[in-house]
């Protein structure tokens, strides 16, 4: 657990101390390791994927398993799901229309309310629906991370084999200046979102088992960031290696559309693997 500072000492300091204050609480311990039990009670038989076989049910019992998925994957695949942060330190979801009308994806997120239901409406039928069908969530679902800090908030409230199994992932960050004196300038461009937090995001990101596909939205201000402060930037994210190379988005700003032959040199000289375009 990082170490919070006593007092505020900087931008860098609120913002620290701000992203651990709203860190939602994480899953509980499975029992099997409660300090309660302690080492002389034998531990529970996980009976998370054990199911009575429903006879009377058409659907599970005469429909063979490969149908079965099938369905699974056309009700809960092809979506693409933002991840948002609600109040006391709660995460949500909201599925994104993509019609060009989405609150969420024109920078907005405050009025749109998710419905919990919906998503896991399905899994939540019966315990061999779940079983079946709970992983196609992660696994065939885009993740799209528009609040910042969202991604390494999200973590720890869901279960590691779920994370593990998410495959697409788009995360936007802020990328503006500021006008905050400081003198370490490549610094500077984290006071946005702090660098503590970036740092630990790309980490995430890098490590996630099952990602194949990653796109990353720099948003800007009003004004441009010199193009030489982004492959410091995106230093973090040179353990990145995937089997395509991750998309890298620009603020569509002519002094970025200019510079992108000039940024994707630079990126590939310093091994940083992505595409980079201006949207
Ligand atoms: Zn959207």
């Amino acid at each position: 657990m990082a170490r919070i500072k006593q007092g505020v000492f900087s931008w860098e300091d609120v913002l620290a101390q701000q992203y651990q204050n709203n860190k939602p609480t994480g899953l509980p311990r499975s029992r099997r390791y409660s300090a309660l039990q302690g080492q002389r009670t034998p531990p529970k038989p996980d009976t998370r994927t054990e199911w009575t076989i429903q006879h009377q049910s058409a659907l599970l019992a005469r429909l063979s398993p490969e149908l079965r998925l099938m369905i699974w994957e056309m009700v809960l695949g092809g979506m693409r799901i933002h991840i948002v942060q609600r109040t006391n330190r709660r995460m949500g979801h909201i599925l994104c229309p993509r019609t060009g009308s989405c609150e969420i994806c024109r920078g907005g997120h405050r009025s749109m309310k998710d419905v919990p239901g919906r998503l896991l409406a399905l899994s939540m039928t019966c315990k061999q629906i779940y079983c079946e069908s709970i992983g196609m969530l992660y696994s065939l679902n885009t993740f799209e991370f528009s609040n910042t800090w969202s991604l390494t908030y999200l973590r720890p409230t869901i279960p590691g084999d779920f994370w593990d199994a998410i495959r697409a992932v788009e995360l936007r960050w802020a990328f503006p200046g500021h006008f905050l004196p400081c003198k370490d300038t490549v610094k500077s461009i984290y006071f946005s979102a702090g660098r503590q937090q970036w740092v630990e995001t790309c980490q995430a990101v890098t490590c996630m088992p099952g990602l194949q596909t990653f796109t990353l939205q720099l948003s800007g201000s009003w004004f441009c960031e010199p193009v030489e402060k982004i492959p410091v930037f995106l230093e973090p994210l040179r353990e990145l290696h995937l089997r395509q190379r991750w998309k890298l988005q620009l603020p569509q700003q002519p002094y970025y559309v200019e510079e992108i032959r000039n940024i994707d040199g630079d990126l590939r000289k310093r091994g940083i693997e992505c595409l980079v375009r201006a949207v």
